[in-house]
């Protein structure tokens, strides 16, 4: 074979292994988009807001909106607020930094040092029991919920779908169910003349990713939460060092999605909401 032969064969392969590589590029990426979904700069300064107050169960599940809290929190003319329902005490720790006793105390330390590199203004996080919520009355949850909203007054709440929770989880669920409950009834009957947010913002999971490669659970998340309707920037940066920050979690990604943190969040690279206002969320 002579050398210019062999040198045609070596750049064709290289050619085409390329070609390929971009191709599953794009095919990942396109796991990670939505269709159709209106694109805005900040999901908080599309709605005017002046308070945000996001509404989770574990510490890390802030980590969903980090594009959301620190554009927010940016803006020096909004106030910025997080609730978190537990110490996330009962998840796995990857790797473990701590006894495994601790772990509700370093991960709600966790929580705090993330929402402060965010900017985000104040952050509560409370002891009820993780992955425990289901068997808290709502009551319970909406009392906790109403005092933060009573306190920061968001026009924006952010939170999950109470029926299919980001992930399906039984916690996601209820704190989501909590928020709008405490919605409704100050809609009903307005604190102070706070009659509630004017709108309500749902994080949503990928559905093309959730459906294909989340087994049973991730099907059964995508049948359950409604399209899309905002998209914004997810800030990947900020959240490869929440993940720093999370160093208990820090593994989490790599595990979930058998990639690494920053590859995954390359691609992964929106935050998906469906955005409404309070008078149309739904009766449950
Ligand atoms: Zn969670």
């Amino acid at each position: 074979m002579s050398l210019i032969s062999r040198h045609k064969i070596i750049s064709g392969l290289v050619g085409a292994l390329l070609i390929a590589l971009f191709g599953v590029l794009m095919a990942l990426n396109w796991m990670f988009e939505e269709p159709g979904v209106r694109k805005v700069g900040s999901v908080a300064q599309h709605v005017e807001a002046q308070s945000v107050l996001a509404v989770f169960a574990h510490p890390d599940d802030e980590q969903l909106v980090t594009g959301l809290l620190i554009r927010a929190a940016k803006d020096k003319a909004i106030h910025t607020a997080a609730l978190t329902a537990t110490k996330g005490e009962a998840g796995t720790p990857m790797p473990q930094i701590s006894r495994l006793e601790d772990l509700g105390q370093v991960r709600k330390a966790e929580a705090l040092k993330n929402t402060w590199a965010l900017g985000v203004d104040y952050h509560d996080v409370l002891d009820f029991p993780d992955s425990g919520l289901k068997d808290i009355p709502l009551k319970t949850l909406t009392d906790a919920v109403r005092q933060r909203m009573l306190r920061h007054r968001p026009d924006l709440v952010v939170t999950f779908w109470p029926e299919s929770g980001f992930s399906d989880h039984a916690d996601h669920k209820k704190m989501g169910l909590a928020a709008e409950t405490v919605i409704q009834e100050l809609r009903a009957d307005p604190v102070d003349g706070y009659a509630g947010p004017s709108h309500i913002a749902y994080a949503l999971a990928p559905t093309r990713m959730m459906g294909r490669f989340a087994g049973e659970t991730g099907k059964r998340v995508v049948a359950n939460q409604p399209p899309a309707n905002v998209a914004m920037p997810g800030e990947a940066w900020a959240k490869l060092r929440g993940w720093k920050i999370h160093a208990s979690q820090r593994n989490y990604v790599q595990h979930a999605y058998g990639l690494t943190a920053w590859f995954v969040h390359r691609l992964y690279d929106k935050e998906f909401y469906y955005l409404i206002e309070a008078k149309d969320i739904p009766e449950r």
